[in-house]
């Protein structure tokens, strides 16, 4: 836990009492703070009133004497509309912040030059927080990582030198920390998502340009024109940029050549890196992913030799195109967080021959938008409310079975795949669907998939534990 010691002996109010909000509270109280908290979910009030957590309904507090409000990356601050909070603290002229801006004074009081990572993007955040992480891990260095991957970041040890930190930053939490200062700061990508939140492409985007634009070195993905712009102008603002790229040839800066990462400094070219047979890092998508978080390594002055072996022995993430276990040519890959069609291409993508497990609760649009895909998938077997759907979607163009149950498609992709002697196979669920209707969450559903993988016969489990380790 991080103490909040830069607000001792004042008053600050707070909202939202979930997970990192309730961690939040109790750290500013640790601190000295003086913290008022509030939930419109009475349940939450109770539980932190329990633990000794001042509350109080926010409507009924003096604003004037608040030094601080720190409201739940949850809670809508701007778009659709701001909530009732924010309107009472902005009357009250009391500035609005997040755990990650109380993260970023108690680094600047404390140790300031305690290397901090900060890692956002649309797609790839939690990956590329968890790589850098592995890599620094792996080199024996002191680290925490935290943040929107689902550590709150106030439940970390507190700032020292030469502890470093890798925080994944959400664009509500980016929104919340007006003097957010990494050292290395990663904007990955940007696709529209999340406009409900957030209004228009261009304040999302503005949002996400914060990170990068307070960092001491911006490392910047370069593949859409959104980045390509952020990148420019934070250079000429005057700050350090490191391109990155997973199809371009960069003069500057590290790209994808194939699996190979590439460092480009003017006339030397230097191959730093091969992902070729790194199974967690497979995809065009984790090349940049990689490149990234190469770069960011590199500028917080981890080595090369370091970097090649992290990478080398990263065991991936729970639940995104991990690999789980393996049996002959044919490697089983959990996928679950695929839970839309869009989610599942990075995978489709990646194999070659797929034994492919799909449905759920089904999306809009199901899964015609990945007939490219079809000819790579040797016969899919469908479960739960999509089937019916997903069959059609199928046709006469890919072999199918309704399984009905994940039980009972592990079961028969396995033996297909077992018959199969044409290559390297993967038995994979990337179900691009919701879960909901067999399951409790992506993740309940993920660690079925893994169990039942475990339950074949002489089948060599790839990761840790039952479930594999995030
Ligand atoms: P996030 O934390 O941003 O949601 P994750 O690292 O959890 O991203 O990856 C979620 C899914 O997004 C992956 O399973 C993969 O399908 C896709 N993905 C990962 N990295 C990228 C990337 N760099 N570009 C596009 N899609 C990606």
């Amino acid at each position: 836990m991080i103490p909040v010691t830069t607000l001792a002996g004042k008053k600050v109010a707070l909202f939202g009492l979930g997970g990192s909000g309730f961690a939040t509270a109790r750290a500013l109280k640790l601190g000295g703070a003086d913290v008022t908290a509030w939930d419109d979910n009475p349940d939450s009030v109770t539980k932190a009133a329990a633990e000794g957590i001042h509350t109080a309904d926010l409507r009924t507090i003096d604003w004037s004497v608040q030094s601080l409000f720190v409201l739940s990356p949850g809670v809508p601050l701007t778009h659709p509309k701001p909530h009732w909070t924010v309107d009472l603290a902005r009357a009250a002229g009391v500035d609005i912040v997040g755990d990650v801006e109380l993260f970023v004074r108690e680094r600047r009081a404390h140790a300031p030059d305690c290397p901090f990572i900060a890692i956002t993007g649309t797609n790839g955040k939690s990956t590329t927080t968890a790589l850098i992480a592995h890599i620094l891990k792996s080199s024996g260095r002191d680290t925490q990582l935290g943040g929107n991957i689902g550590t709150a970041v106030l439940t970390l040890e507190p700032p020292k030198a030469g502890r470093f930190y890798v925080v994944e930053c959400s664009s509500y939490q980016i929104d919340l920390a007006p003097t957010l200062n990494p050292s290395a700061g990663i904007l990955l990508n940007l696709t529209p998502d999340h406009l409900d939140r957030h209004g228009t492409m261009q304040h999302y985007a503005d949002v996400k340009e914060r990170l990068v634009a307070g960092s001491d070195v911006a490392v910047i993905g370069v593949d859409d024109s959104y980045c390509e712009i952020i990148a420019d102008r934070v250079e000429r603002a005057g700050g350090k940029v490191i391109r990155i790229s997973k199809r371009l040839t960069l003069a500057d800066g590290i790209y994808a050549e194939g699996t190979k990462l590439i460092r480009a400094a003017g006339a030397a070219m230097n191959p730093i890196a091969d992902l070729d047979g790194i199974q967690t890092l497979r995809g065009s998508h984790n090349a940049q992913n990689a490149a990234a978080a190469v770069a960011a390594c590199l500028a917080v002055g981890v080595s090369e030799d370091e970097i090649r072996a992290g990478l080398a022995s990263f065991p991936g993430l729970k639940h995104r195109m991990q690999p789980v276990g393996r049996r002959g040519n044919v490697v089983f890959v959990n996928d679950s967080k695929a839970t839309n069609a869009d989610a599942a291409a990075p995978a489709l993508s990646s194999y070659d021959r797929i034994y492919w497990i799909a449905g759920g609760l089904p999306k809009a649009g199901g899964i015609t938008s990945l007939t490219g895909f079809f000819p790579r998938i040797a016969k899919a077997y469908l479960i739960g409310e999509a089937a019916a759907e997903f069959a059609a979607t199928l046709g006469e163009a890919v072999p199918y079975e309704i399984s009905g149950t994940l039980e009972r498609a592990v079961a028969h992709a396995a033996a297909d795949a077992e018959k199969d002697e044409s290559g390297p196979l993967a038995v994979m669920l990337s179900p691009a669907c919701a879960s909901f209707d067999q399951y409790k969450n992506f993740e309940v559903r993920g660690d079925a998939f893994v169990s039942h993988v475990a339950a074949l016969d002489g089948i060599t489990m790839l990761i840790g534990s039952a479930t594999g380790d995030k």
